[in-house]
């Protein structure tokens, strides 16, 4: 049986439907998990949407328009959320209007000035840099505030914010950013708070993570990108 069959993506789905049960945490809250397709083919997302996700998860502006057409095909019905999830530059945004329902990645003005100007009234995530590594995207924690003043004055709607865990350290290095950016998400009132992948989703559950983004856990390892724009940690 192919990897990506249908089947086969309900079975991995199931079972990280269970590493989550898994944790031990006080909140009660659903823990939403966000199907990353990144890098593979769009066929990837019928098996997905088949198997049971409600959200996918994109990286990178040409794989996601090259999907379009799979996604439409889907109709109303069926049809996803589209988490635009990687490092987005400010010119890709117009392409992506009408086709992202959820923009992951703000961690600057500029960038939510032009979003807010192709797709008014959006919902957003602005995205944190909680480890402090100079290659990985997102604002720094004291500049949160700010931010989603700026977004909301914009008319974008801020729903969360996403952090991505420390890149080459054990899963329990992650510990101390997630707690930081919970704690942001509490002090600002936010609903959501997006952090865990699959090395690492049992860490961000415990520190209070409501959505996972999952890849290779749930679809195997990935191919190279063609049209790599940055690897998403960036
Ligand atoms: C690629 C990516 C994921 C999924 O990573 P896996 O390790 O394959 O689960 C999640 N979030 C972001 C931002 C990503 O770039």
């Amino acid at each position: 049986m192919n990897h990506h069959s249908a089947d086969e993506v309900a079975r991995r789905l199931a079972s990280i439907r269970r590493r989550i049960d898994a944790v031990e945490r006080p909140w009660t809250h659903q823990v939403e998990i966000t199907a990353v397709t990144k890098a593979f083919d769009p066929s990837v997302i019928d098996a997905a949407v088949e198997a049971g996700c409600t959200v996918i998860g994109e990286n990178y502006a040409q794989d996601l328009l090259s999907k379009r057409p799979t996604i439409e095909r889907l109709g109303p019905h069926r049809r996803p959320r589209i988490d635009f999830i990687g490092h987005l530059q400010s010119n890709k945004v117009r392409q992506l209007a009408g086709l992202v329902d959820r923009w992951c990645t703000i961690d600057r003005s500029s960038l939510a000035k032009e979003i807010a100007k192709r797709a008014p009234g959006a919902e957003v995530l602005i995205q944190v840099n909680a480890t402090g590594e100079e290659n990985k995207g997102g604002c720094r924690p004291d500049d949160v505030v700010e931010l989603r003043e700026r977004c909301t004055d914009l008319g974008l709607t801020v729903a969360g914010l996403l952090t991505i865990g420390p890149t080459g350290l054990p899963a329990e290095d992650a510990a101390p950013g997630f707690c930081i950016v919970r704690s942001i998400v509490d002090d600002l009132g936010l609903a959501v708070c997006s952090m865990g992948m699959s090395a690492d989703l049992d860490v961000a559950v415990a520190c209070g993570s409501t959505n996972v983004r999952i890849g290779s856990s749930l679809f195997g390892a990935r191919p190279v990108p063609v049209h790599q724009e940055g690897d998403g940690r960036g």
